[in-house]
């Protein structure tokens, strides 16, 4: 038997109203929930996954003042959509809320659906968000499950499913369900979700001022840190890159749209190229060597008397190149599953490249018009910090 159907219908009652109690007292004031639309709600969780509350209210007032409407969203422009997104990371959310805001205008009158199937359905909404729109919105009696949502219930039932393991999702359901009132479904979800951010967290809970405490079984055995049972994520897998910033006469610089599909589809950064660790690292030690075949001139002054004299060719053409010979430092960025390290270059271009529709050549003034994956933007701050571009664009 379950820990949770030990409880009696009584104990459950007391519970849900000690919870909800607790939450009309203390809940946070957030923009998303000044109403019940679930195309806020739906928005609001989207940009929620992976990233703090705190950067998400600004994006999400920006994101309501762009597209105020499911309609409105289904037709932007989807540069317009990435400009707005950038900097939240994980741009394939951005690109799924579009692509279900269209379905919703052929399929569901421009309206979100208001069964569980029908949202779950939608592009980019799993089970979670669909149970936080379902509840929220519409107030059916379905439970929202994410990682904050299980280490509360796995402590309050003593649950020791490994919470790692997708199949352990039922089990966190059929006890929230247990629990979960069929009047207030979406605020008893929503103080879930505040209890796990603010008073049941990862480490050292503050069971002392903790509505549950009555009830949560780990605190009455003094091991809630067991609680929730996780197998350790493997670490993000490493990758190195060298980075291009490569300047012409007209103090552009050279940008490369990446591909259809894919990490970072169609955003724009330096020249990248994917080098092997060993490759990386020689880089990282060898510059300082070999000559520069050109006469260093006045203008040239910013670039040095040496090159790195393998630095590799770039199936690009980007014209004929002079390098720096120290390069400008690295920066580091993890993505969920990936980790890169990335090595900037700097080098001016002597001899125009053939014309390209792969190659851009922007001012760093207009950089601000492009959409610059996290990389991309610390590779420019990298650059202004080391004086190659105004600290002022
Ligand atoms: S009593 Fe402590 S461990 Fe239990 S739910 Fe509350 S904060 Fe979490």
């Amino acid at each position: 038997m379950n820990n949770w159907e030990r409880l009696s219908s009584k104990e459950i009652k007391n519970l849900q109203e000690d919870f909800l109690n607790w939450y009309d007292q203390n809940r946070r004031n957030l923009p998303w929930r000044e109403n019940h639309d679930p195309y806020r709600i739906w928005i609001s969780e989207i940009m929620l996954q992976q990233t703090r509350v705190v950067t998400v209210i600004d994006y999400f007032y920006r994101f309501m003042a762009a597209f105020p409407d499911i309609a409105t969203l289904a037709v932007a422009p989807e540069e317009q959509l990435l400009k707005i997104w950038e900097g939240l990371g994980y741009y394939s959310r951005a690109r799924n809320i579009q692509a279900a805001a269209k379905e919703m205008v052929e399929k569901f009158n421009g309206q979100m659906p208001r069964t569980l199937p029908e949202i779950a359905s939608l592009k980019g909404i799993g089970p979670y968000t669909a149970g936080a729109i379902a509840s929220i919105a519409f107030g059916l009696p379905e439970p929202a499950i994410d990682g904050n949502v299980m280490r509360v219930v796995s402590r309050l039932f003593e649950i020791d499913a490994d919470i790692a393991k997708p199949a352990s999702r039922k089990v966190f359901d059929q006890g929230m369900r247990q629990i979960l009132p069929k009047t207030a479904p979406g605020d008893f979800n929503q103080a879930m979700m505040d209890l796990g951010s603010s008073i049941c967290t990862p480490k050292s809970p503050n069971c002392a001022v903790c509505p549950l405490q009555n009830y949560c079984l780990a605190y009455q055995k003094g091991n809630q840190e067991n609680y929730p049972v996780k197998t350790k994520k493997q670490p993000p897998k490493p990758m190195y890159y060298l980075a291009f910033a490569i300047e012409n006469s007209e103090q552009e610089y050279g940008l490369i749209q990446r591909g259809e599909q894919g990490l970072l589809a169609k955003m724009w950064t330096f020249p990248l190229l994917e080098v092997t660790k060993e490759e990386y690292q020689r880089y990282q030690r060898s510059y300082n060597t070999g000559q520069l075949e050109l006469e260093r001139t006045a203008d040239l002054d910013f670039v040095a008397e040496e090159a790195l004299p393998e630095l590799p060719n770039l199936a690009i053409d980007l014209g004929n190149v002079v390098w720096q010979t120290r390069h400008l430092g690295e920066i580091s960025h993890i993505f969920s599953h990936l980790k890169w390290q990335v090595l900037l270059f700097y080098g001016r271009q002597i001899q125009e490249n053939s014309p390209s529709d792969q190659v851009r050549w922007v001012s760093a003034h207009d950089f601000p018009n492009f959409v610059f994956p996290k990389p991309q933007q610390k590779l420019v701050a990298l650059l202004q910090k080391n004086g190659a571009i105004s600290k002022d664009f």
